[in-house]
């Protein structure tokens, strides 16, 4: 009589076999089916990632032109006020040139705004052209000093720029570091009510020129440092809400400093003061030789 193993793979074995080839199956069925789920589910993403793209680009379009729109009426309101003021339309009263300054200032305030959200608006369309150049940053230091002598009004405060040390002529968009400094320097002025407000620049071993504005005022608390360089980030405070402004000052900032291969920020304690910082290579990319 012919044995099983003579035959074939005893009845258990086949048994087995037939199961394992059933889970076998199985499992494949289930990874085809999971397959499917994950090629779905890369499908959705990509649609919602397009989706995104869409609307930041209609957000950027909606912004660039909602701001250049609002230039024209606020330029002629702050033209208006000027003659105003000049008399140049009649005598005003004391009360009438308070008022009339006060719709000036505000018209300021509001063109910064606007600008900011043109620039901001500009970079993330990736509209943003850099123009870099050879300069040297003592000249930039006592170009920014020029424009702040006009607008310091608190004598409680100094505004110092430190002499540069060993910092070698630099090779990048003056402009762009010229307007980080400026948002940096004039959040300082804002929030430091007296002592001081020190600007200087530093060579960093690895051909990186960190620039910082120290100031000796009301300081941030730990949990705004993160969001700070965010859009519209501001921080919860009694001063910090009487001179709000847009909170896309930093914000802009940060991404200015992207754009020339660097990178913000900051330390700071409440009632200590804060530094801001940014580091940018000291030349850009394809420099030319001086
Ligand atoms: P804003 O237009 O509101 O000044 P920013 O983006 O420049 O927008 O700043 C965001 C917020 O960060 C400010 O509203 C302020 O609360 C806080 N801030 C910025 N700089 C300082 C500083 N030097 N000291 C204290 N708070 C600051």
């Amino acid at each position: 009589m012919a044995s099983d193993s003579a035959s074939g793979p005893p009845q258990d074995l086949q048994a087995a076999l037939e199961r394992s080839q059933q889970e076998a199956h199985a499992l494949r069925t289930e990874l085809e089916e999971t397959n499917r789920g994950v090629l779905a589910l890369y499908a959705e993403l990509d649609a919602q990632a397009d989706q995104l793209r869409q609307a930041t680009e209609l957000k950027s379009r909606f912004l660039a032109y909602m701001s250049h729109e609002f230039r024209t009426p606020i330029n002629s309101i702050r033209s208006i006020t000027r003659l105003l003021l000049d008399r140049v339309d009649g005598p005003l009263t004391e009360e009438q040139e308070k008022q009339v300054s006060f719709i000036q200032q505000n018209a300021s305030e509001f063109a910064e705004m606007v600008d900011d959200l043109l620039d901001l608006a500009k970079v993330e369309a990736g509209r943003v052209e850099i123009s870099p150049a050879w300069f040297e940053m003592v000249d930039l230091f006592s170009a920014l000093r020029g424009m702040f002598k006009p607008v310091l009004t608190n004598p409680a405060v100094n505004l110092v720029f430190e002499e540069p040390q060993d910092v070698p002529r630099l090779y990048t968009d003056d402009r762009k570091l010229s307007q980080i400094l400026r948002n940096f320097i004039s959040n300082a002025l804002k929030f430091t009510p007296r002592g001081e407000v020190r600007v200087s620049a530093k060579f960093e071993s690895d051909e990186r020129v960190t620039f910082s504005v120290a100031d000796s005022g009301i300081g941030i608390a730990p949990e705004f440092h993160r969001t700070i360089f965010e859009d519209f980030s501001q921080v919860q405070s009694p001063l910090q809400k009487r001179l709000r402004g847009t909170g896309l000052g930093l914000s802009l900032s940060r991404k200015l400093a992207e754009l020339l291969g660097g990178s913000v920020g900051l330390t700071s304690e409440p009632g200590k003061g804060s530094v801001f910082h940014v580091t940018i290579p000291v030349r850009l990319q394809d420099a030319p030789v001086e």
